[in-house]
């Protein structure tokens, strides 16, 4: 299977080179060049396998001949062996026709942990293979930093920076970044945004010689790998609830637009996906471009839900181009316009296109606090408040058809207990694998908002200078 590139203007690239090079030379982000369909009678058998298993069959198509089926299978099974739930990714009911994925099991107790596993498996493999080492930098708005940290700490030939907004985090997320221990991890407090984080990986990525330097990669969302594991549980869940012969809707917690783009992946796969519901905090912008055709980011508002506090939706690009029937000229006209001015503005035929699978529903404070409550109060079930922002935005939709609505769970409450306590009055249960990040010493240092401090950091840091790094 060959990528290419949203811009059209860097080199189609095998799995294994998207892997490495997170984002594309041209500052676009690599889709495959078709989409493989999984028949009818496969979506089928996957009701009756494990997670493992379903996984293995959905991702063969998209990495092609560069890892064995057998390979494959052993990676997925090592990257979700240290899961707390057999089923990895089980699916609870909530209401007669309303269900929550709940996707947070692995080690940081976020979904990010189903994609972070197998990345740091996949790139540990292909680095051990040809004997190059790469610099990991990474923006995250709290867990996609804890996911990576677990995932690539103590790998011999990975150095990892994290760039997190400085305070706009929780407690628990930031230890969990910040309480490793490992000599290849670094943390880094930026006095900012999560937009002035994403904003500076965006300046080091484009800076080539640096990038070549360094041997940089990404494995924010905007890396294809990222996206290819969590497509995973949109066919296993959509099986579990009687697909290919039901069509099924996903409400889905946004902030990036990874997740939800790798539910779209599933639907161009073949899965019958009827509709996919954005669910977006304060931080609206999706929901405007859906209401008005134009993508516009306003300031960003600090909320309950940190992990969805953005306004730049990086992989929306993605979208962007398959709706734009695949034009890079179109998709660099409007990112250059984005650039320039601030904004841009979609096609009929865009916004028609995007409407006809997507809808998009916004949650402020009040209605997701009032969402945990209710919740709770009815089902004894605590969420986590982006679940409950999904949840929210799940039940708004409920009523316009009569497919099964799966709303994402993409956190484990115990991760934002303060939210939870204000909300419900009672503090969830921390579970058993993250006591060790509330008693351990934190190690990270703070830099201002800019992309030259962070480059001064990982030059100093760094061990590429010590040999070959990855081109
Ligand atoms: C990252 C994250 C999201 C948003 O996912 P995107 O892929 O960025 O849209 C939602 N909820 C939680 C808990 C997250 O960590």
């Amino acid at each position: 299977m060959l990528y290419i590139s949203t811009r059209g203007r860097a080199a189609s690239l095998d799995f294994e080179a998207v892997l490495l090079a997170g984002l594309a030379r041209d500052g676009g982000l690599y889709n495959p060049e078709s989409w493989p369909r999984i028949p009818p009678e496969d979506v089928s058998s996957l009701a009756g396998q494990s997670y493992v298993e379903a996984a293995a069959r959905i991702m063969q198509p998209l990495i092609g001949e560069q890892i064995a089926f057998d390979e494959l299978r052993a990676l997925i099974a090592a990257a979700y062996g240290r899961f707390a739930h057999q089923a990895v990714a089980p699916l609870v009911q909530l209401d007669s026709n309303l269900w929550l994925l709940e996707l947070f099991h692995g080690p940081t107790l976020a979904f990010k942990d189903l994609a972070m596993q197998l990345l740091g498996l996949l790139m540990d493999r292909s680095l051990k293979r040809s004997g190059d080492r790469t610099t990991i930098l990474v923006a995250t708005s709290g867990d996609t930093g804890a996911a990576a940290v677990e995932a690539f700490k103590n790998r011999e030939a990975i150095d990892l920076f994290v760039l997190f907004p400085d305070g706009r985090i929780s407690e628990i997320q930031r230890r969990q970044m910040t309480t490793s221990d490992a000599a290849n991890v670094h943390p880094i407090a930026v006095k900012g945004t999560f937009d002035d984080c994403q904003a500076i990986v965006k300046t080091l990525f484009s800076d080539l010689a640096f990038r070549d330097e360094a041997g940089l990669s990404a494995v924010n969302s905007i890396n294809w790998a990222r996206i290819l594991a969590q497509t995973v549980y949109y066919f296993t869940a959509a099986a579990a609830l009687g697909a290919p012969h039901r069509p099924v809707r996903f409400a889905v917690p946004t902030g990036n637009f990874g997740d939800i783009f790798a539910g779209y992946v599933a639907f161009r796969m073949g899965l019958p996906v009827e509709r996919l519901v954005i669910a977006t905090n304060t931080n609206d912008i999706l929901a405007r471009t859906l209401a008005t055709g134009r993508y516009e980011p306003r300031a960003v508002v600090p909320t309950s839900s940190p992990s969805m506090d953005i306004q730049v939706s990086s992989n929306f690009e993605r979208l962007l181009f398959e709706v734009s029937g695949r034009d890079s000229e179109r998709v660099n006209a409007l990112m250059n316009a984005f650039k320039e001015g601030g904004a841009f503005a979609l096609s009929e035929s865009e916004l028609a296109a995007i409407r006809g699978i997507f809808a998009a529903h916004r949650c402020d404070e009040a209605e997701t606090a009032e969402v945990m409550r209710r919740l709770y109060r009815r089902t004894g079930y605590l969420a986590d408040p982006h679940t409950a922002v999904g949840i929210g935005a799940a039940e708004r939709e409920l009523a316009q058809s009569a497919a099964p609505m799966i709303a994402l769970a993409t956190a484990h409450p115990a991760k934002f207990p303060e939210a939870i306590e204000r909300a419900v009055g009672r503090v969830p249960q921390m579970p058993e694998r993250l006591e060790h990040v509330l008693a351990g010493r934190e190690t990270y240092i703070t830099l201002e908002p800019e992309s030259d401090a962070v480059r001064s950091v990982i030059r100093d840091r760094g061990r590429f200078a010590e040999s070959r790094t990855i081109r």
